[in-house]
């Protein structure tokens, strides 16, 4: 099912792009719980993520991995933190968030609103950590 993260991965909307091979994309939360929350989204349109194929979804989290170890030193936290929610963009995602305690996990709570430069800065550390990491 095409939803919004189709139109991202499609390039017709924007995004603050972290990392992507020819299965999967990385890329920021527009309404983050906090600096450095990321969304990991597989390309294939499928919307519930036990859905996808067993292959996708052991190499989802393979993906994943090196984005979470850029996050946990760029934005100093207990540990990053993985969700997998769906219930507003039907296209399997999982949230990349770092983690102060519980709370950091409750989707409930007001969201962040960040100007263009404070998302570009947060790219633009967590490509650097990415790339520092190769
Ligand atoms: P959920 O489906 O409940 O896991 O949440 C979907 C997430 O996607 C929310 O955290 C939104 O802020 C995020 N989101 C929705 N549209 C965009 C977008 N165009 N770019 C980045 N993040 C988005």
């Amino acid at each position: 099912m095409a939803s919004i993260f189709s139109k991202i991965i499609a390039g017709i909307i924007p995004a603050y792009k972290i990392a992507e091979d020819a299965d999967f994309l990385a890329f920021l939360d527009i309404n983050p719980l906090a600096k450095g929350h990321t969304l990991v989204i597989p390309k294939m349109e499928v919307d519930k993520a036990f859905d996808l194929p067993k292959d996708v979804l052991a190499k989802w989290l393979v993906f994943a991995q090196p984005i979470a170890h850029a996050i946990e030193p760029e934005f100093p936290c207990n540990r990053c933190g993985i969700s997998v929610v769906g219930l507003e963009v039907p296209h399997a995602h999982m949230h990349l968030i770092p983690l102060q305690d519980i709370g950091s996990m409750n989707f409930s709570r007001p969201k962040l609103t960040l100007s263009s430069e404070e998302f570009l800065e947060v790219q633009t550390k967590l490509l650097g950590a990415l790339e520092r990491s190769k």
